[in-house]
């Protein structure tokens, strides 16, 4: 029987030749309970709560457990690390983790079944960026691709990053000049070190984050990337220098801290998703993203060249539908295998699920 897999909070392999159930990214702990090992690409939270739940055995890298710790203040459980671009044998099947861009320690994973080569890419960006390499290209052929679609829309047209980075430059210059304290909201692990690091580079600013920021980037210093910052919660007013200071505060805080009370502010958000909303409470919104778009995500296919494609998170069906058009490529969204009323209820057998899939 061939090996097989579906999306149910997570994503899911079974493998009858080895008798295994893997599960990548789950998003419960229940989800883990029927599998023999759980993955996870990285340390953003929709992806790793698996980390501190000590009945299943958990495979990520070393970089993604101490970003998962010091996001969430809890601690990884029974997590065993796995290095890049090394083979490792996992109940009989071979798994190799491969960098995904992203953020540091973000990792694609291949699982080498029996009949089949699959890819899971977990969240993907192809740029070469500061704080992190471009995602790698698998050396040995992958028959299933599994692939982010976050931004898999061909009408999401993102400047590049190079661009929307001076853009993000020459605000906080302006801003500056007017005598305004430039606030940026922004995703505070992934995106922030990397706007820190461009900033430290291109001006002389003073960069103020949150405590949990300043922890993250701690682990980026760690990994030998140099970012230079003060942490605001232990700042005292009158050490904020408000001629050259630049304030980050994570992607959804609304609040200003304390100490830029009564003094004036300019306010920018950066996210991928400025691409789609409107952010009319600021200033500015720079659609910087650290996901590939959709132009990045189909070179990345046509160099991966799989034999089958299928998809993953927001814009699943239409970009499915983009890859068999453009690149010739069988694809299709990843589906769920049930609904989820009915997996509270009564859990699938093996033929249950293969059943259900024909
Ligand atoms: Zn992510
Ligand atoms: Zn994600």
């Amino acid at each position: 029987m061939p090996t097989v897999f579906k999306y149910d909070k997570g994503i899911r392999f079974y493998n009858t030749t080895n008798d295994v159930r893997f599960i990548a990214d789950p998003t419960t702990t229940k989800a883990t309970q029927d599998c023999n090992a759980a993955f996870i690409t990285h340390a953003h939270t929709d992806h790793s709560i698996a980390f501190p739940n000590a009945n299943i055995k958990v495979y990520s890298t070393k970089i993604a457990s101490y970003l998962y710790e010091k996001l969430t203040s809890k601690k990884v459980r029974n997590t065993q690390f796995v290095e890049f671009n090394k083979k490792i044998k996992i109940e009989n099947i071979d798994v190799e983790f491969l960098p995904a861009g992203h953020l540091i320690g973000a990792a694609q994973i291949m699982f080498y079944f029996d009949d089949l080569n699959i890819l899971y890419t977990g969240d993907l960006s192809t740029d070469e960026m500061i704080t992190v390499p471009k995602a790698s290209i698998p050396d040995e052929q992958t028959d299933i691709l599994i692939i982010e679609s976050t931004y898999g829309l061909e009408e999401f047209v993102f400047d590049s990053r190079e661009k929307i980075k001076t853009s993000i430059l020459k605000w906080v210059a302006e801003s500056l000049q007017k005598e305004r304290i430039p606030v940026i909201n922004i995703g505070h692990l992934g995106p922030a070190q990397e706007i820190i690091s461009y900033l430290n580079g291109m001006l002389s600013v003073d960069i103020y984050c949150d405590l949990r920021t300043s922890e993250i980037n701690k682990v980026y210093e760690n990994e030998g990337i140099e970012l230079n910052w003060t942490s605001f919660d232990s700042l005292n007013d009158s050490d904020f220098k408000s001629e050259n200071g630049v304030v980050l505060l994570p992607r959804a805080t609304k609040e200003l801290p304390l100490f830029l009370n009564k003094k004036k502010t300019s306010r920018a958000i950066i996210t991928g998703q400025a691409i789609r909303f409107l952010y009319s409470s600021f200033e500015q919104a720079f659609p910087f993203s650290m996901h590939s778009n959709c132009r990045e995500l189909l070179e990345f296919i046509k160099k991966v060249n799989p034999k089958k494609v299928y998809t993953l998170y927001a814009y699943d069906s239409k970009f499915a539908e983009i890859v068999e058009k453009k690149l010739k490529i069988q694809a299709q969204k990843l589906e769920s295998f049930t609904k989820p009323t009915e997996i509270d209820k009564k859990k699938k057998t093996l033929d249950e699920f293969i059943e259900f899939k024909k």
